[in-house]
């Protein structure tokens, strides 16, 4: 994490200036707010007439939280719970080192909230002085209310609070021209979003190998403010990414439960049964055809397919399933076997460490970090080794036919098509406007 961290800074440090950011592609639209309520519906809680009001339209390069100090000697960092986190965890990679503060939230009675609720996905932003003292912590609940400590003369106080407004829509589109975070960086689209691009596609693209020059995004997505400032990005609300000629697109619907999904235009879940790699895909491992590569072994060889990947890359559980296994296995050096629906298991082998709570029996989700690309056992390099098993019969993850997750439920279809349309002609329009202005 912390190298990962410092590859984001260095990169940032060289972030292009206007000229190359008009050359890869970042693209401006203005369009009204009602198009953007008809597209995506509006979220319980969504103050109406704000969206109205809200501007649209960002010229300029968005202040990204964590890029550089607002203010010299103080920190914002901000990170997204993971599935198994603790405080502790996230205080480490917030890089706040401050036992006073941690103490404060045990004992709080409003504090101690974030002990109880640390929900996977959710954001917490930091704010933190020269040797990781704590001077604001924000933990949003939600795009609507937020926890937040503050430290003042007296000590450190808690309180839940409204976020002041709604969130704010962006239009970008991005072209590929050596990484995806080259382009993402070069048309001004936060690190979060990009992240939240290689999920959405990743069960059709895998971010690590099928990149190729001239590919393209669009995307319309959140960010959140409070009081004027940005706090944390929002989700993706649709997006469009043609890869090597074929395009794919996926929008957000949200269920009458408040559940988000993303489905492709036609109603399919982006979701499959399992991940197209279970490497994840992080700023160290962009590009194509780069530093990296990530498969150089294919499966016949020896009955799994090797992803190389540097030391630490986070491992992840590429589908719902309980762990069989955990520990050291001969030649496969720390290995995890899991085992999911259909007598399907799979195995990663040659890890450096396991994530905190993965043990036989321990049940994980579809994506949860289970442990750390290393290179134990009969292993040159690091590399994770993955293997597919049907009924204990080795298969190619990379070939073999699997089940899809479950296509917009028939009650809710009507709306959906309302959204879906919508959600098409607003990409239509983000990459058209590209389209005439670069190309
Ligand atoms: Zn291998």
């Amino acid at each position: 994490m912390a190298a990962e961290k410092a590859d984001i800074l260095a990169q940032r440090n060289t972030r292009l200036g206007l000229v190359h950011q008009l050359i890869f592609g970042g693209v401006l639209l203005v369009v009204p707010a009602l198009t953007v309520l008809t597209a995506f519906g509006i979220a319980p809680g969504t103050a109406v007439d704000d969206l109205h009001q809200a501007p649209v339209a960002q010229a300029l390069d968005l202040p990204v939280p964590g890029a550089t100090p607002a203010v010299p000697g103080r920190y914002v960092t901000q990170e997204r719970v993971l599935r198994g986190d603790t405080v502790a965890a996230l205080f480490e990679r917030l890089g706040i080192h401050d036992a006073r503060a941690l103490d404060f939230l045990r004992t709080d009675a409003t504090g101690r909230t974030i002990f109880r609720q640390l929900v996977p996905g959710r954001m917490l932003q930091a704010e933190t002085g020269e040797q990781g003292e704590l001077l604001a912590l924000r933990y949003f609940l939600g795009s609507a209310s937020l926890l937040e400590v503050m430290r003042s003369a007296e000590g450190f106080t808690a309180r839940n609070r409204a976020v002041a407004e709604a969130p704010r829509v962006y239009y970008k589109t991005a072209t590929i021209r050596s990484s995806l975070f080259a382009a993402t960086d070069g048309a001004g689209i936060p690190d979060a979003i990009a992240m939240q691009i290689a999920r959405v596609f990743s069960t059709d693209i895998d971010f690590h190998t099928d990149l190729r020059k001239g590919d393209r995004v669009s995307v319309v997505y959140e960010m959140i403010y409070d009081s004027g400032e940005l706090v944390a990005p929002g989700r993706i609300l649709c997006a469009e990414f043609v890869n090597d000629g074929h395009a794919y697109q996926a929008v957000l619907f949200t269920d009458d439960e408040g559940k988000d999904t993303y489905y492709s235009m036609d109603g399919s879940n982006r979701a499959k049964a399992f991940l197209r790699s279970p490497v994840e895909f992080s700023r160290i491992s962009s590009g194509f055809g780069g530093r990296i590569h990530p498969i150089f072994n294919n499966w016949r060889a020896h009955t799994g397919v090797d992803f190389a990947a540097p030391r630490g890359t986070r491992v992840m559980a590429s589908a719902d399933g309980t762990v069989m296994s955990a520990g050291v296995r001969g030649g496969y050096g720390n290995a995890i076997e899991i085992r999911h629906g259909g007598a399907i298991t799979t195995l990663y082998g040659h890890l450096t460490g396991f994530a905190q709570g993965i043990k036989a029996g321990a049940r994980v989700r579809q994506g949860d970090v289970i442990g750390y690309v290393g290179s134990t056992g009969y292993a040159t390099g690091p590399h994770l080794h993955y293997e597919f098993k049907i009924s204990g019969m080795h298969q190619d993850p990379l070939k073999v036919a699997l089940p899809k997750a479950e296509p917009v439920p028939a009650q809710l279809r009507p709306r959906f098509e309302q959204v879906a349309a919508a959600a098409r002609s607003t990409l239509g329009r983000v990459s058209t406007a590209a389209a005439e202005r670069f190309e």
